[in-house]
């Protein structure tokens, strides 16, 4: 049986207790473990492909076509492993199968209840993606925070796994030790209570990840150690950090995953961090810089683009730079114009998304890009606006649109097929996960790639309306991506501009630190030579040291007073 570390978090949510559990799996990974993680998420939705980006931020899809959570990208960036449709299991999954075996009577009479039948179908989907993946170690992220109603039944699952399997399971509770200004004091309270919540609840957290602006002392860790019955090594810093990839070193420093092997008896040598390490180095180091503005409509949620974000840090580390994002709603552009957030960017990007708002903004934001001669690149509702916007001041339709937005459509560029016209439903019924792609011989595309075909995530219904296809061609738009075995559209692009293409799948769901989105690198590239051409020279400044720097040092002497 794989060992389990089940990470739980406590106080407030948005702890990072997903890029906790991932940077864990990393670094198990480089001790040469097998590692798979997999997240428990408590809420009744089925997945959150019909939840509102503004309430859930980014769906993550698969390859395997689940639509998911976005620490599952974490784990994916990470690890550098594909995940599938079983790293993520929902109550609503859970409580979906069981009252399909209540309809068919497998339950032969029985009452149906939480303890055993909620609790035996959770612990059988940690048990079944073990055994699939044959992992060493098999981390659990249990979503929400301790104390929420939703989550008891997950936690009791965990709970009779330790007790089960008493020496291959161990918890990791995330927790907060907020610094308060005006005292000047690393408060343990929040952190107590929490842990006493999971205690009343029959869990013992073996390890404790206190996310804190600066790092907890001795007296702090002591402290926090006796009251939350752990041993003081095992009350860990996760301190604040510029970039969430330098979080695996600060957890290796604080020797976590050196106590973790130590405590579930597998043998591993030393982590191997160093092409990690020269990864981070070229995040915090850049040289040069561009700026890419983002014509979207739910910017003020950056969890909405996490992998977008993450894909620029990436190209951005591949190119050397910093890669600066500015964030501008469609609707935006609608009403002050494109100029107004666009004269100064060196990039343009519109990505995916729902629904009519800012739409024709972003279509505006096209055309600025292509008679500028910015880079562009339009991502799954970025291409179809792209589409639309050439079809109107290229083509000459000038009503030219999708069907999703306006249904009469005199020219209806981009439509739904006729096998997504009949669904009603609205969950699971896109087109979803990976799909082969074909590129065209001496486009865009197939440079940045540098191969003939390629497989990238989709998550769509509508397609590019191939009945306007040879029209849109012979106006001189390229259409340089083919669904292999399919006639479905995937790229378009523009020769006669320094770099315009635009893609119906999501490039960002596979971006990793190691290996790059080639599309995101090509067009950072592309960016900064826009940049250096318009400016004459680069000019990049290293940002100063963060203003609080000192006050670290100042703090790590001062004990916190021992009450409780
Ligand atoms: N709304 C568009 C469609 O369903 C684009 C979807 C997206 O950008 N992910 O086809």
């Amino acid at each position: 049986m794989a060992k389990i570390v089940v990470v739980t978090g406590g106080v407030v949510s948005s702890l990072g207790k997903g890029i906790a559990a991932a940077s864990l799996g990393l670094l198990l990974k480089a001790r040469g473990l097998r590692v798979t993680l997999q997240k428990l998420d408590p809420y009744l939705n089925i997945d959150p492909g019909t939840m509102s980006p503004f309430q859930h931020g980014e769906v993550f899809v698969t390859d395997d076509g689940a639509e998911t959570d976005l620490d599952l990208g974490h784990y994916e960036r990470f690890t550098g492993v594909s995940v599938t449709r079983s790293h993520n299991v929902t109550a609503g999954q859970v409580y979906d199968a069981i009252l399909s075996k209540e309809r068919r009577g497998d339950y032969l009479g029985r009452t149906v209840q939480v303890i055993p039948h909620v609790t035996d179908e959770i612990k059988r989907r940690i048990f079944g993606l073990s055994l699939a993946t044959q992992a060493d170690v098999h981390i659990v992220e249990i979503g929400g925070t301790v104390g929420d109603i939703e989550s008891l039944p997950f936690l009791e699952a965990v709970r009779q796994l330790k007790l089960e399997h008493r020496r291959d399971v161990l918890f990791v509770h995330v927790t907060l030790v907020p610094f308060i200004r005006a005292a000047r004091e690393m408060k343990t309270k929040p952190t107590q209570h929490s842990v006493k919540e999971l205690r009343e609840i029959g869990i013992q957290p073996d390890v404790l990840l206190c996310r804190t602006e600066v790092p907890l002392n001795d007296e702090v860790r002591e402290k926090i150690a006796l009251f939350c019955n752990v041993p003081t090594e095992a009350v860990i810093s996760a301190i604040d950090v510029k970039s969430i990839y330098e979080v695996p070193r600060v957890f290796h420093q604080g020797g976590l995953d050196g106590l973790l092997v130590r405590e579930l008896g597998l043998e591993s040598g030393d982590p191997d961090l160093k092409v990690w390490n020269e990864f981070v180095a070229r995040v915090l180091n850049p040289t040069r810089r561009c700026v890419i503005g983002i014509v979207g409509k739910y910017t003020h949620v950056r969890d909405a683009y996490k992998s977008i974000i993450e894909s620029f840090v990436h190209a951005g580390a591949a190119n050397r730079a910093q890669v600066e994002l500015r964030w501008i709603e469609g609707e935006e552009v609608e009403s002050h114009g494109a100029a107004r957030f666009l004269s100064e960017v060196d990039g343009v990007l519109v990505p995916g998304g729902f629904g009519e708002r800012g739409i024709e903004g972003k279509i505006e934001a096209v055309r600025y890009a292509r008679e500028r001669g910015i880079p562009f690149l339009g991502l799954c509702l970025g291409m179809q606006v792209a589409t639309i916007e050439f079809a109107r001041h290229v083509a000459g339709w000038k009503e030219a649109h999708s069907s999703e937005f306006d249904p009469q459509a005199p020219q209806k560029v981009i439509d739904l097929l006729n096998e997504q016209s009949g669904i009603t439903d609205k969950g699971g019924t896109m087109r979803l996960g990976s799909f082969r792609c074909e590129l065209k011989e001496g486009s865009l595309a197939r440079r940045a790639y540098g191969r003939p075909e390629i497989e990238e995530r989709h998550r769509h219904r509508y397609e590019l309306n191939n009945r306007f296809a040879a029209h849109l061609q012979s106006r001189g738009l390229v259409l340089s991506g083919k669904c292999v075995g399919r006639e479905l559209v995937e790229i378009i692009e523009m020769p006669d501009h320094p770099w315009f293409l635009a893609v119906q799948f999501h490039p960002e769901l596979k971006s990793r630190p190691h290996e790059p989105h080639p599309l995101f690198v090509d067009f950072v590239r592309a960016a900064l030579e826009r940049r250096i051409a318009r400016l004459g020279h680069d000019d990049y400044v290293p940002t100063a040291a963060p203003a609080e720097a000192g006050e670290a040092e100042r703090l790590r002497g001062r004990p916190e007073p021992r009450h409780a």
